[in-house]
């Protein structure tokens, strides 16, 4: 299997080594020629801001958005998330809008408000450590979209959604990419096993 991480910006080096740990072929993903050769690709943690600019200007949106229109198994981690939502709840950037969910970027707080948990996931059968830097939180779902997992507000605001799932797109607001807990990708490998 020829899983892409899309390599504009982010942790993307991080995401490829779990490929290879798996087994897999792990490719780095900047151009339209590159989107349309890997049978999975996933969008690394990082700044989504930055992530959507270059996106733009090497001209991936829509290359992206006909390959996951096709059936493509996505998985977006973090700032991944945030670019395939279809907004945020503040000002407006360049995003995919794949994802029916609004996204609240840095919702845990600012940078040293990072923080690791365990965390229940659906289909999982034991917690996984998660790893949240400056992570969104998922405001608003919509109809078609699975919530795997949620997360309490820190001001006990109630829980939100960190991981969804809504056909073959697979979002996390944290970076598996970090841990030894390969599962989530495993995931995004089995949805591009089974198609
Ligand atoms: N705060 C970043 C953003 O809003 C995401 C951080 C991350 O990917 N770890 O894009």
């Amino acid at each position: 299997m020829k899983v892409g991480a899309l390599a504009l910006q982010g942790d993307f080096r991080e995401h490829l080594a779990v490929v290879s740990r798996l087994g897999h072929d792990g490719v780095e993903v900047r151009t339209a020629d590159e989107v349309a050769g890997v049978d999975a690709l996933i969008i690394p943690g990082g700044e989504s801001t930055t992530i959507g600019r270059l996106a733009t200007i090497y001209g991936l949106m829509d290359p992206i958005r006909d390959r996951i229109a096709g059936g493509m198994p996505v998985f977006g981690t973090c700032a991944g998330m945030i670019f395939l939502a279809s907004g945020t709840t503040g000002a407006d950037q360049p995003q995919l809008g794949v994802l029916d969910v609004i996204v609240e970027r840095n919702a845990f707080g600012r940078q040293v408000e990072s923080f690791e948990a365990d965390l229940r996931i659906t289909g999982l059968s034991n917690p996984m450590r998660a790893v949240f830097i400056r992570a969104p939180w998922i405001e608003k779902v919509g109809a078609d979209v699975e919530v795997l997992a949620t997360v309490e507000a820190p001001d006990g605001g109630g829980e939100h959604a960190v991981v969804v799932r809504q056909d073959r797109i697979l979002a996390a607001s944290f970076h598996p990419e970090l841990t030894a807990d390969d599962r989530l990708h495993t995931m995004l490998i089995d949805l591009a096993e089974e198609r």
